[in-house]
């Protein structure tokens, strides 16, 4: 299996995943173009995209969708709710490529399942996608947009052998900002995003043994930096056993507008 964010933050947001030359993506948040040049750096054509997964309504997530899937012919994954929010900002899509999903289904030939996250939108899913069966079953858990840990994030991420999780503010960066008192209260309350030391202790109950690559995404320009992001999650995680039972995990942060290396889990 791999994967790779394409494009990350309050900017735009959307992932690749797949195996062999197989592939979907989880949110679409870019333009056509920006889409097809970031997969390009990546030697994936999108021929070979089979469908989109959406975590939830809010533009940065959906804003691409009505022309990629218009000219890419896939399916679109989302809940009932999701559906009945977006439908109005997509233009025309074919009734036969609306998918409804609840709890888990197939694309691309993978497993995927669907957890609850925590976020001002009408409804905000995470997803565990299982890699082909196989002797080296991989999994890759994927939460942003969430104000708080929930307990199905912690049932969901933890063990997995990949995470892409967010990592969005800096609380002290975030306060002492420019934002307008409203957004601040937004973003750092129970349905808005998760602050570095907040992830920070999700990934100590999440990181397992098996657990080798973990991607911080949907950080804020205003309110973080990839530097302080890293180093205020490194420090957490060192200051635990995860630094010696777990000497080969790695860290990176998940680039604003282009993709970073595409990472394989176990046999692509
Ligand atoms: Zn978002
Ligand atoms: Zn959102």
């Amino acid at each position: 299996m791999h994967f790779a964010t394409l494009v990350s933050g309050s900017s735009g947001n959307a992932t690749v995943v797949g195996h062999k030359n197989r592939n979907f993506l989880i949110d679409c948040g870019l333009s056509l173009k920006a889409l097809q040049q970031n997969l390009a750096l990546l030697n994936i054509s999108a021929s070979e995209i089979e469908g989109i997964i959406i975590t939830h309504e809010h533009n940065d997530h959906i804003k691409g969708i009505g022309p990629v899937a218009r000219k890419l012919k896939i399916p679109v994954y989302a809940t009932a709710g999701i559906w009945e929010e977006m439908t109005p900002s997509l233009g025309k899509i074919a009734e036969e490529q609306k998918v409804i999903i609840s709890d888990s289904f197939s694309c691309a030939g993978l497993n995927v399942q669907v957890f609850p996250t925590s976020h001002d939108s009408r409804e905000s899913y995470g997803f565990k996608i299982h890699g082909p069966a196989g002797s080296q079953e991989k999994t890759l858990g994927i939460a942003t947009d969430t104000g708080v840990i929930t307990e199905d994030m912690n049932r969901y991420l933890r063990g997995c052998d990949a995470l892409i999780v967010e990592a969005n503010h800096d609380e002290e960066r975030l306060w002492n900002g420019r934002y307008p008192w409203y957004l601040k209260k937004r973003i750092s309350g129970n349905r808005g995003h998760l602050a570095n030391k907040q992830l920070a202790e999700g990934l100590l109950e999440w990181i397992q043994g098996n657990t080798e690559r973990i991607v911080l995404a949907h950080l804020s320009e205003e309110n973080n930096t990839p530097q302080l992001a890293l180093s205020t999650v490194l420090k957490i995680l060192k200051n635990s056993t995860i630094a010696k039972d777990n000497p080969d995990l790695r860290l990176r942060v998940a680039p604003r507008y282009t993709p970073h290396e595409l990472i394989v889990l176990g046999e692509d």
